[in-house]
């Protein structure tokens, strides 16, 4: 099968591949697209539906787009489907990463109740009424202050209580395991590995 990911994220496309050795993945600049979906829907199914159907119409073939981000609960769920704008002065400009851990930590501040999760929705769409959706979550709290060093964007700030470090103390392959992304992806590999088996 011939899927297109509707990302320009090497790091999410090594995933992808990784995890679906059969599919031949490709992304919009290998149909010659310059691909750019506005993600403005409040919930993750929203945004990584509407942006696999905006490319589908453009390459008319499989497509597989995700959306993730960090739900606090004392937040009532922010930053949630904003969390790569949380903090941004003009909504548009990301902060960098260490500065928007510390803007949520300082906006935690005094807070007992810290469970939080990161979510992500994963979404496959064959043609615009053929959809197949995957939406996982890895649970934690949020730290006081930040611990580790590996992974990216929120992951020194979530304590993962069953394994007793912050994900960016795990290793690459034990956040895979682990984390909302590397489930959704696995849930979606099973999706496609019975499509390819049964149409
Ligand atoms: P998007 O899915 O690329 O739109 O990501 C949304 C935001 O959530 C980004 O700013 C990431 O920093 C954050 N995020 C998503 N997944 C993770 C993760 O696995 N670790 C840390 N931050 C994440």
């Amino acid at each position: 099968m011939i899927l297109y990911m509707a990302t320009n994220n090497a790091h999410k496309l090594d995933e992808i591949r990784l995890a679906m050795p059969g599919v031949d993945i490709r992304i919009p600049s290998d149909a010659g697209i310059d691909f750019d979906f506005p993600e403005n829907e409040d919930s993750f199914l929203g945004n990584s539906t509407g942006k696999a159907l905006a490319l589908w119409r453009l390459v008319r073939a499989p497509v597989l787009a995700d959306d993730s981000g960090l739900c606090v609960d004392a937040l009532g769920g922010r930053p949630g489907v904003l969390s790569a704008r949380y903090g941004s002065l003009d909504g548009v400009t990301p902060l960098g990463a260490v500065e928007r851990n510390d803007l949520l930590l300082s906006e935690m501040a005094g807070v007992g109740e810290r469970s939080c999760r990161f979510v992500c929705c994963m979404s496959l769409v064959m043609s615009p009424d053929r959809i197949f959706v995957a939406q996982e979550t890895c649970e934690g709290e949020l730290l006081k202050a930040p611990r580790g060093s590996g992974g990216f964007g929120y992951d020194p700030v979530v304590f993962l209580p069953g394994l007793g470090k912050s994900v960016a103390e795990l290793g690459a392959r034990e956040k895979n395991a682990v984390s909302h992304r590397g489930r959704a992806i696995a849930r979606m590999a099973a999706v496609i590995d019975s499509l390819e088996r049964m149409g």
